[in-house]
């Protein structure tokens, strides 16, 4: 598969990480010139960018940007350009909070398309492919995002927008659809639907799909590759930082291959905001490098991943990220350790291999905190025989104890019992006051 800038995609780390430093440096004096939030922060703790940066890793000793320093300079304080150089806006949903407001020059646009075409070309997309973008176009960046990456790499693209899964299927199926961009689950919805119009997915051109959106798993990814005849990568973004295009998969399939040429990457322990070295999860932290109209110092994205170091075949020479593991404001304090409830059906997946049904459940008997995961009967995770239904619950808690470190109470519940919210059952219950 080609490689879209094989020169920067493929450079050296010690050009790579001469190329952060330069472009660090730009951005640090670009927002201590222009974003009032930023110079008074860097004041506050008399930090200059000409002189109190040497090598990237200086970057550390500056405090981070949270999502609601974003949300609190609604809607363009922390814009580092006058509106007039502004092409494009782009907004979170922000239910609660002012939404976050982002903002791009025309010089972003096209670092924006470029990086979408970089992970568009490493999930195997060409010039010769249709490609059928079922994410959101609004204020949102999913769908605008793939959209100018797929037209820039010469992909004829269908703005197909989110819903009505019965024509999705038929401009899949009339318009000879070879790429489908998707959130994993929307990916499974229409997997399901095609079953039901009793259409054969072998008659569809389909051959790879494209997600991004949602924390997923390795058993999603090989339904839909069993499903739909397809292989599917897995691609980061997050609109304050850009939106899609962070990082993404190539067909090896090991991992989302950041773009580091346009953003710095720091993992965190989400506790204390210590730095993690590579190969230990904690949370994603990005600063942005050649962004003008709005860029970040430190965003903490809330995204629990790892940075994986080693070599990918594939040639690509940027470093990756693990899938993304939940978020932290999901993370459970149980007896005063960190729990991510992903991380718990990740074990039951690999001992029962499926991914069962469960629930976190916290409990507190006088003073003490307990932990007790509820786990969903099914035909192929349980055996009829108590005995062996025993000796699995043993596995299941010996694994979990040595995981997490505390041993909790395994409970075998009927099928379809655990309350659902919107279809989905909740990961965790706090049952301690
Ligand atoms: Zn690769």
């Amino acid at each position: 598969m080609p490689i879209w800038e094989p020169e920067n995609e493929c450079m050296s780390r010690s050009e790579l990480e001469q190329l952060q430093l330069e472009r660090l440096q730009a951005t640090l004096n670009r927002v201590y010139r222009n974003v009032s939030f930023y110079r008074k922060r860097f004041k506050e703790m008399d930090f200059r960018p000409e002189d109190d940066l040497t090598e990237p890793a200086d970057i550390r000793r500056l405090p981070f940007t949270t999502s609601k320093d974003v949300s609190d300079s609604y809607p363009y304080e922390m814009f580092a350009v006058p509106l007039r150089e502004v092409v494009r806006v782009h907004s979170s949903s922000g239910t609660m909070a002012n939404p976050r407001v982002v903002g791009y020059t025309r010089q972003d646009l096209k670092t924006w398309s470029t990086i979408v075409a970089r992970i568009l070309s490493a999930g195997g997309v060409t010039q010769d492919d249709v490609i059928q973008v079922t994410f959101g176009y609004g204020l949102l960046t999913g769908g605008l995002g793939i959209h100018y990456g797929a037209e820039r790499i010469g992909a004829s693209v269908l703005p197909t927008s989110v819903g009505r899964t019965e024509r999705q299927i038929k401009i899949m199926q009339d318009f000879r659809t070879t790429v489908l961009c998707s959130t994993p689950s929307y990916a499974l919805v229409i997997a399901d639907r095609i079953e039901e119009m009793k259409i054969d997915p072998k008659q569809l051109s389909l051959k790879y799909v494209i997600c991004a959106g949602e924390p997923w798993t390795d058993s999603m990814r090989r339904e839909i590759e069993e499903r739909l005849f397809v292989k599917v990568t897995d691609n980061y973004g997050i609109s304050e930082i850009m939106g899609p295009g962070v990082a993404g998969e190539c067909l090896e399939q090991n991992g989302m291959h950041l773009q580091e040429d346009h953003f710095l990457v720091e993992v965190v322990d989400p506790a204390t905001g210590r730095n993690l070295e590579p190969g230990e999860e904690g949370e994603l932290v990005l600063t942005t490098l050649t962004k003008e109209a709005f860029p970040v110092i430190r965003y903490r994205t809330g995204d629990i991943c790892r940075i994986l170091t080693d070599p990918c075949p594939c040639g690509r020479t940027l470093y990756r990220i693990g899938r993304i593991r939940g978020r932290c404001d999901e993370v459970v304090v149980i007896k005063g350790i960190n729990i991510i409830p992903e991380r718990i059906g990740d074990i039951l997946e690999q001992i029962g291999g499926e991914r069962p049904v469960y629930q976190l459940v916290a409990t507190r008997h006088g003073h003490m905190d307990q932990l007790e995961i509820w786990v969903e009967v099914t035909e192929r995770f349980f055996y009829d025989k108590m005995r062996e239904q025993r000796a699995l619950l043993d596995i299941m808690g010996r694994k979990i104890t040595n995981f997490i470190g505390i041993t909790p109470r395994i409970k075998l519940v009927e099928k379809g019992s655990l309350q659902r919210e919107e279809g989905r059952v909740k990961q965790f219950v706090d049952r301690r006051d």
